[in-house]
């Protein structure tokens, strides 16, 4: 196929790794990004055995093993009983397998120096709000009236609210999700917890309480951890209103090991209130449009895939123009060979997260006496492994790549 002329809308995990995948290919490419410097948001992730692959076949790998925090394990109990209800072990399948976690600015630095590195263009302040069709072109639209373009093909990485997808095939709207979390980057305490594990709490499905170490930012002398707390966002002002204080009490109450997490925190304001939505596209494609990342496909945390899937499908798109004779060919080729993957792992989230963000009584009972004596018997253990590990069902056949080696 000829070089394109390609516009990646929004610098977050999927616009960043689709412009040096494209960039790799000869295509030439603009990156337009709403915020006048682009930055991360949000707190911390873990990287899944799918998307280091990814950042290993982008020749990053080192540079965010050097800053994240190696993960083994998924580890919950009931905050009450002690019980434990989820134990997910990489290590139950061979292979050496692992999580990365990291702060989301350490992931961000890693992909942007590499953009800058690979002198793409970049244009920042720009609000992209629609899209213009002419024969065999595509502009862009601004929220303050400017016009960008034309391109031959624009890529939406414009996240969970996107106002492009209005233009793919068939579109359709994030459905909101009633639980969201509060999250902050403090300092890593060691005692009472284990620097492999993400550990969580749980109070029936209302409450999920975590701590995530994530390693360092790329700026920062010091180990980080993600402390998240699972909140309905429409109660926020009674929250506050309730004051610090006797929300600090109601989490020490639950798990009095987090008072060293606690005590960096001096206000509502010091953490991030992150609002959760679910949705798929069934087309992630329209003319000369190719949609990519959370304004593909987003949902609730609860597995931990979405970056991971992002930076598949920044993947999967090159991929699919580097084999495919025309746009339009390489266009459904790209939607194709995420389908099954995507489809997959929305399935998967919008089942479990009830059991662990939900005011259902009879779920969180289901969790914590079936399915967690379920998750013993072999052949579930390594099942939930290959679930966490986003690899479940086969995401690197159909989008060319092999699973990094990871002996
Ligand atoms: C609290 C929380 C915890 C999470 N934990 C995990 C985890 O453990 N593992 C995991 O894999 N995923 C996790 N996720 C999901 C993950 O953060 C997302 O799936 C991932 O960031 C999606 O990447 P993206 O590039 O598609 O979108 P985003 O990261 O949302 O980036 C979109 C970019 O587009 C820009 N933009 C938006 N609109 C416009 C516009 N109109 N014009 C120009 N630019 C625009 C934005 O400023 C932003 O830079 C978590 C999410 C949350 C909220």
């Amino acid at each position: 196929m000829k070089k394109l002329d390609v516009a990646i809308v929004g610098a977050g995990p999927a616009g960043l790794a689709a412009a040096l995948y494209l960039n790799r290919s000869d295509h030439r490419i603009t990156l337009f990004e709403r915020f006048s410097s682009p930055s991360p948001v949000g707190s911390g992730l873990i990287l899944q055995p799918t998307g280091l692959t990814i950042l290993d076949d982008l020749g990053l790998f080192d540079a965010i093993r050097a800053l994240g925090n190696r993960i083994d394990r998924l580890h919950g109990t009931d905050a009450v009983t002690g019980r434990t209800v989820l134990d997910v072990k990489y290590s139950a399948r061979p292979g050496g397998r692992f999580g990365l976690a990291v702060h989301r600015a350490a992931l961000f630095d890693v992909l942007y120096r590499a953009v800058l590195d690979a002198g793409i263009a970049m244009e920042t302040d720009v609000d992209v709000v629609s899209l213009e069709s002419g024969a065999d072109k595509t502009t862009l639209l601004t929220e303050a009236g400017r016009r960008f373009g034309p391109f031959d093909l624009v890529v939406d990485a414009s996240g969970a609210r996107s106002k492009l997808i209005r233009h793919c095939l068939a579109p359709s709207s994030p459905r909101p999700l009633a639980y969201g979390a509060y999250w902050a980057s403090l300092k890593w305490h060691p005692e009472g917890f284990d620097n492999r594990s993400l550990v969580q709490r749980y109070q029936r499905a209302s409450t999920m309480i975590g701590v995530l170490p994530i390693g360092r930012t790329p700026a920062g002398d010091h180990e980080m951890a993600a402390f998240f707390w699972s909140t309905k966002p429409e109660g926020e002002a009674a929250l506050r209103q309730g004051g610090l204080q006797r929300w600090k009490d109601s989490v020490l109450a639950l798990w009095p090991e987090c008072s060293a997490y606690l005590d960096q925190i001096s206000s509502f304001d010091e953490m991030t209130l992150a609002r959760y939505g679910h949705h798929t596209l069934a087309r992630p494609i329209g003319p000369r449009l190719a949609i990519i990342g959370d304004a593909a496909h987003s949902t609730s945390p609860q597995l931990g895939q979405g970056a991971n899937m992002a930076m598949l499908d920044a993947r999967a798109l090159a991929h699919a123009l580097a084999i495919s004779g025309d746009l339009a060919s390489a266009l459904s080729s790209y939607a194709r060979s995420r389908r099954n993957h995507i489809r997959g792992f929305q399935m998967f989230s919008r089942v479990f997260t009830p059991f662990y963000q939900s005011d259902s009584h009879i779920l969180p009972l289901i969790r914590d006496h079936v399915v967690s004596n379920l998750a013993r018997i072999p052949p579930v253990p390594q099942q939930l492994a290959s679930l966490v590990a986003g690899t479940f069902i086969d995401p690197f056949r159909p989008i060319g790549l092999r699973e990094k080696n990871w002996l």
